[in-house]
């Protein structure tokens, strides 16, 4: 029997990811592999993994939760964090937090814009981050600091960049390196494009399986505390903008359809990953590699759907009846 509970327990949580997970081995309509990242091209597309890390209680996973993936654009989620630890609100000079409505990789925005991304998670605003990263270090000791940030926040040091990804992207980034130079011309890249990208292809080709990342991801649902280890990662008042951020900027142009469909903050990647957060209550994590065309997965969307429909959870208030 399907489980729709307002506040599940923990069993009651198990049985609703193993009934998704089950339900999408046999699901057909998967999407397609990004294949413009070579190395992306090989997942095999029948994969589906879901993990749900609660801020009070025990994490419950299903399917291929403990495969690792390439987590691609959610790690901006993470440098944006990192940056606004070194810098604050002076990153809100460089970069903007409005949604764009254009694909991941636009580069027409950025000129009408003088080279001012229109938030941190679309390509150009994570490569602003990424250089503000960068700034009084080498690329090598800022990939090393993000990867250090990912391993402290999943609990977990095996975690570590996918040499392979990395190095097919940064042979195949040339929109990447066009949005780099764009901005560098226009003043908004303190350092060489080279270096900027060699950091943000690297952060994007970081490997973590659905527990890590909803791991990692906890401390946006706790109010900026990493739950088990009880540290604050950030503030509060951060934890809360970046939640808004993720909603209204988590999947690219097809935001306004997550917030519609699913009503939580997430973020997706090209890897197939998608981490949303149910502020005061958990981080989940759902994979499928298969994306649509707005590069977001479909599976893991719809995984989310189903979950949200039969908790409840949404940062709209509870649900008095069906969703349609
Ligand atoms: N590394 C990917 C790129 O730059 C990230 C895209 C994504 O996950 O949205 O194209």
């Amino acid at each position: 029997m399907e489980v729709t509970v307002a506040s599940p327990t923990q069993q009651e949580l198990q049985q609703i990811v193993d009934d998704i997970a089950g339900r999408f081995v046999l699901e057909t309509e998967r999407g397609a592999v990004a294949d413009y990242i070579p190395e992306l091209a090989k997942v095999d597309i029948n994969q589906f993994g879901m993990a749900i890390v609660p801020i009070h209680g025990d994490p419950v996973q299903a399917g291929d939760a403990n495969t690792r993936f390439s987590i691609q654009s959610i790690s901006k989620v993470f440098t944006l964090t990192l940056a606004l630890k070194k810098v604050g609100v002076n990153l809100w000079r460089r970069v903007g937090r409005e949604p764009s409505g254009n694909p991941f990789n636009s580069i027409v925005q950025l000129e009408y814009e003088h080279g001012v991304p229109r938030n941190p998670f679309i390509n150009a605003g994570a490569i602003v981050v990424a250089d503000v990263i960068l700034a009084r270090q080498t690329a090598g000791e800022a990939i090393s600091e993000i990867v250090g940030f990912m391993r402290s926040l999943a609990h977990d040091d095996t975690v570590d960049v996918d040499v392979e990804v990395a190095r097919s992207e940064a042979r195949t980034g040339f929109r990447n390196f066009a949005l780099g130079n764009f901005m560098r011309a226009e003043g908004n890249l303190d350092h060489a494009v080279e270096e900027v990208l060699e950091v943000y292809f690297n952060q994007c080709a970081i490997a973590m399986d659905c527990c890590q990342l909803a791991r990692a991801g906890c401390y946006l649902a706790d109010a900026g505390n990493n739950g088990a280890h009880e540290h604050s990662v950030i503030t509060p008042a951060r934890s809360r903008r970046i939640n808004a951020l993720m909603l209204t900027c988590g999947h690219y142009d097809a935001s306004g359809e997550f917030a519609f469909r699913v009503g939580i903050p997430g973020k997706s990647g090209v890897g197939g990953g998608i981490l949303g957060i149910v502020p005061g209550v958990a981080a989940v994590t759902a994979w499928c590699p298969g994306l649509d065309d707005k590069g977001n997965s479909v599976l893991a969307s719809r995984a989310f759907e189903e979950l949200v429909r039969r908790t409840g959870w949404s940062v709209f208030g509870p649900l008095p009846g069906a969703l349609d």
